[in-house]
């Protein structure tokens, strides 16, 4: 197929960049045609600024199945790429494709050095995704069920992911390895405030200070290039992560409050009328309720909730009754950070478009721990923070809809976000560079990349699964305990947060027994007073789990609640 790989390194290895690419075009030019039926979402790989879609013709079985790679893109250079990759993997079994060292192709042919970074994730998309095929097809490897699911047709982790392996991953975590002052390990369960971060994210962050620090989108010099392509390298995994169209999609804020900050000043306060609702619930965390209420106050719209069911679900046989042509905009959490509920977005995602309403999602505490697919349940915005996914503090995200991002006024002024300005007036850059002025938490978006990087390994799924363990786990010991209330639904129906309360027990003295044995809770009202006022209760214990967190963590838990309580009771 195509032209053999050693032509194409004597022709190529030798070009200038500008040569490069005509060559690159005219190898897409000659590239084999690509089955109209397979153009499929199945077959689309993410993480190029153009679209991809890859499939195998597969011949013989186990690891000796010979894979052809068929592709197709809309634009000629990454056709000329494809033409590279099955020039590259012509002939290959299953397992020879797994273990060749395509690096060295790309080493030899100098083309990390000539293609932009975007062009890099594409590529890079690529070559995971024909690994991923050639492992469904090698016997001696066995598929994940994320991993199946991705070549099955949802959107393609970009690292195969390894067997969720609770103490390895653990052990990835420094803070969770040093012991306290009293000799023993922290049992920490506050990962819905801030999650820790494995070494990999603090390596990448001390990598940047050390090695090539410079600020962003300004400088040619060496560092300001090599920054550059990391930063937008972050926001490819970012799209990728999230099931975005494009990484134009993704705007990087200052965390979760910024990002709903910046949506309801941007989008709504400039749209919305007196008369107009804004559809929201008492479940929200004050991040995304209190600049709803601005918004409401500020234009005369008026903010309408969405009843809840006795045990902390949205209510849908409201349904019907609350989604009405007056509602301009609904803002609702995927996941509770007090009662643990998941809700259902792609429901309301249909809700919306049937009112033509705009649907923002908190993502804050679904992210780290669901997957996400903003393209495929169709929401408007999803907003959530670097620090509670195991990433930096000071970053966060707005996945916002290109037609949306277009609509939404900036509300930061300043360099960068320009495209000209002249003493009388300034035309925006489109986003999502209009939403990035002044420079950016530079550092923290590139260790966030590193943070969804690693998290893609481990796989949504298999995180999903773990942390369902953990909560069934602790929620049969806490129905052992008497005068215990858990808030919230049952466990199928909610993620990695419980919340509870016992009778005539203070949650904040309960906090403090448990840190007297390393046990780190949190209590309070956890930033959602309406939801604790509308649960009659002024305050409660929350307990939360991470990916780090073991059965052992929910036992000493225990344990050390049980005699808390006795001391308290
Ligand atoms: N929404 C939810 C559901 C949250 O849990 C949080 C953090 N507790 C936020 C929003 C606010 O996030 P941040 O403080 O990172 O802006």
């Amino acid at each position: 197929m195509g032209l053999p790989l050693a032509e194409i390194f004597e022709e190529f290895s030798d070009l200038d960049r500008e040569d490069q690419s005509k060559y690159l075009l005219e190898l897409g030019d000659d590239l084999p045609l690509f089955p109209p039926a397979l153009r499929t979402e199945a077959n689309r790989v993410y993480g190029c600024q153009s679209q991809v879609w890859l499939s195998a013709d597969v011949s013989g079985h186990g690891d000796n199945a010979v894979i052809r790679i068929l592709a197709d893109s809309d634009s000629n250079i990454v056709r000329g790429l494809i033409a590279i990759l099955q020039s590259a993997y012509d002939g290959m079994t299953a397992s020879e494709i797994l273990s060749y060292d395509i690096q060295a192709v790309f080493r030899q042919l100098n083309l990390q050095q000539h293609i932009s970074p975007q062009r890099r994730n594409g590529l890079r998309g690529m070559v995971e995704r024909i690994q991923l095929l050639a492992r469904k097809h090698a016997v001696s490897f066995e598929l994940s069920a994320e991993e199946s699911a991705s070549v099955a047709g949802a959107v393609l982790p970009l690292c195969p992911a390894p067997r969720f392996d609770v103490l390895q991953i653990r052990r990835q975590f420094p803070v969770l390895n040093r012991p306290l002052g009293d000799g023993r390990f922290p049992v920490y369960l506050d990962s819905g405030a801030s999650s820790q971060k494995p070494a990999c994210v603090i390596e990448k962050e001390r990598e940047v200070e050390e090695q090539y620090y410079a600020n962003a989108h300004r400088g040619t010099y060496q560092f300001g290039v090599r920054i550059d392509e990391e930063f937008e390298s972050a926001r490819e995994l970012t799209a990728n992560f999230l099931g975005a169209r494009s990484a134009d999609e993704i705007v990087f804020t200052a965390g979760t409050t910024a990002g709903l900050n910046l949506i309801a000043f941007g989008w709504a306060l400039p749209r919305l009328r007196p008369g107009d609702e804004i559809l929201t619930t008492v479940m929200e965390h004050h991040a995304n309720f209190v600049p709803w209420q601005q918004v409401a106050i500020r234009t005369g719209a008026r903010l309408k909730l969405i009843p809840l069911t006795s045990d902390g679900r949205l209510d849908a046989s409201a349904f019907d009754s609350v989604f009405t042509e007056k509602v301009r905009l609904v803002a609702v959490t995927a996941m509770s950070n007090m009662l643990g509920t998941i809700n259902p977005i792609r429901e309301i995602a249909r809700r919306c478009r049937q009112i033509n309403a705009c649907l923002v999602v908190d993502g804050a505490q679904s992210v780290p721990h669901l997957p996400a697919n903003v393209a495929a349940d169709e929401v408007d915005f999803l907003v959530f923070s670097g620090h509670k996914i195991y990433g930096p503090t000071g970053v966060g995200v707005v996945y916002g809809r290109q037609s949306r991002l277009e609509e939404m006024e900036p509300v930061m002024f300043g360099g960068h976000m320009i495209s000209e300005v002249t003493t009388e007036r300034s035309v925006w850059s489109r986003p999502p560079a209009k939403f990035e002025a002044g420079t950016m938490p530079i550092v923290q978006v590139i260790g966030l990349g590193a943070a969804i990087r690693w998290l893609q390994q481990l796989g949504l799924a298999a995180v999903h699964q773990h942390e369902e363990q953990l909560t069934r786990l602790l929620f049969d010991g806490l129905r052992e305990i008497p005068g215990l209330r858990i808030f919230g639904p049952a466990p199928e129906h909610r993620g990695a947060i419980v919340s509870f309360r016992i009778d005539g027990v203070h949650p904040e003295d309960l906090a403090a027994l448990l840190d007297s044995h390393g046990v780190f809770t949190r209590h309070g009202h956890h930033c959602t007073m309406p939801l604790h006022a509308h649960l009659g209760i002024a305050g409660s214990t929350r307990v939360s789990f991470g990916v780090y967190n073991t059965a052992d963590d929910v036992q000493a838990f225990l344990k050390a609640l049980n005699q808390a309580r006795q001391q308290l009771q």
